[in-house]
């Protein structure tokens, strides 16, 4: 593989065990891979001086003119100031995921895990997807001139599936819901021809693509960091990212802290947030995962072990809050900042409930993600709207 000096292999977040980079899960004890990277000494000044996930290659796995990229990050940190005086805090930003090529964080994922991919030979990128990866996914493909196949349940948004289709890329609508959709995936995978590379959630490269978002949130902020991050959470591989982004950039100088991380959940899909407030070290599967925000509708999360432990090492933590207050969270953020679907709107009920809680002080600074534009769930939220007769 084509890889940046810092970068050293993968090594597993369970067990310890290093591995080399071809690897999905550990061979060990099947539990989620990072990166494993010696941390060059930097300052600002010695950063590559262009914008997006580019400008921080020295703490990447791959040189970014070998990286399958659409130009996704460099999108805003956005402060919404009215959410910053009802929450009681110093700052509120909204770090606008959204502003992605397909729309959603996925993008810095599939970019990384897409690059290993095609570094390995593949023939065919194959992943399970509530709906946005799949998009991803057959994006990036596309993109690196390689097959996608995505596994998507039934209720994925119809946009997700157009878009897969008009990127080229093949694609499995499973009658029933995500753990369904996992089921085919897992089937087909276990009789695909070589060349076939899975992409799914939990890859290790999806979680090295997440870290992008740390360092570009610690950038805007002139390398300060803030004091807390609240991430809606499905898989908890973002989770990760953001921890480990933020121990990297520590690590190499060009800040002094992590922000406590807290990953926010409807709470009839809470795995994470639930076992994080019960101090449990393993998530739970949640039995009949239901609630309206498709993308956070996973029930058996596959980073969620490792998402435990960076939420605990970052003093955060979990919050689950119902479906109304995600909707509510969504149309309120939709006219105090930058728009947000239902998805944003669980970072914006969290932060509600977090602050209720006690969670932040006066001069907190706190960063949300919205990881998916809020125009990819307009309809969810026209729904609401008229539940109410407006
Ligand atoms: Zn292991």
């Amino acid at each position: 593989m084509e890889t940046t000096a810092a970068f050293r292999g993968l090594t597993c977040t369970a067990c310890g065990a290093e591995t080399d980079s071809t690897a999905d899960r550990c061979p060990d004890c099947g539990g989620v891979l990072v990166g494993d990277y010696d941390v060059p000494e930097l300052t600002p000044a010695a950063l590559p001086d262009t914008t997006g996930p580019g400008r921080y290659e020295p703490l990447r796995p791959f040189p970014h003119d070998a990286t399958v990229t659409l130009g996704e990050g460099a999108t805003p940190l956005v402060p919404v100031p009215d959410l910053a005086e009802e929450l009681g805090v110093d700052a509120v930003y909204v770090k606008d995921e959204g502003r992605n090529p397909t729309a959603s964080l996925g993008d810095r994922k599939l970019s990384l895990s897409v690059t290993a991919a095609t570094q390995r030979g593949t023939e065919r990128v194959v992943t399970p997807s509530t709906g946005n990866g799949a998009q991803a996914s057959a994006a990036y493909a596309a993109r690196a001139g390689v097959e996608s196949k995505g596994f998507v349940p039934s209720r994925c948004p119809f946009l997700n599936k157009a878009m897969v289709n008009v990127h080229g890329g093949d694609m499995r609508v499973v009658e029933g819901r995500y753990d369904d959709a996992v089921a085919a995936f897992d089937e087909e995978l276990a009789e695909a021809a070589d060349g076939w590379v899975p992409v799914a959630p939990g890859h290790p490269f999806r979680i090295e693509g997440a870290k992008s978002v740390a360092f570009e949130t610690a950038d805007d902020l002139d390398w300060a960091v803030p004091d807390a991050v609240v991430h809606p959470t499905g898989h908890g591989e973002t989770v990760v990212g953001l921890e480990r982004g933020f121990q990297t950039a520590a690590d190499s100088g060009l800040t002094e802290s992590v922000p406590r991380i807290y990953a926010a959940q409807p709470d009839s899909a809470a795995a994470i947030a639930d076992a994080a407030r019960e101090g449990d070290d393993e998530p739970a599967t949640v039995e009949h995962p239901d609630t309206i925000v498709g993308p956070l509708e996973v029930p058996d999360p596959a980073a969620g072990t490792a998402a435990l432990d960076s939420l605990e090492r970052s003093g955060g933590g979990g919050v689950a809050v119902p479906d109304k207050d995600i909707l509510a969270g969504a149309v309120d953020g939709c006219e105090m900042g930058p728009e947000t679907g239902a998805t944003g709107g669980t970072a914006i009920a969290g932060a509600r409930a977090l602050a209720d809680d006690g969670a932040f002080d006066g001069d907190d600074v706190v960063v949300l993600v919205n990881p998916v534009a809020g125009s990819k769930e307009a309809d969810l939220l026209r729904s609401h709207l008229m539940s109410q007769g407006i």
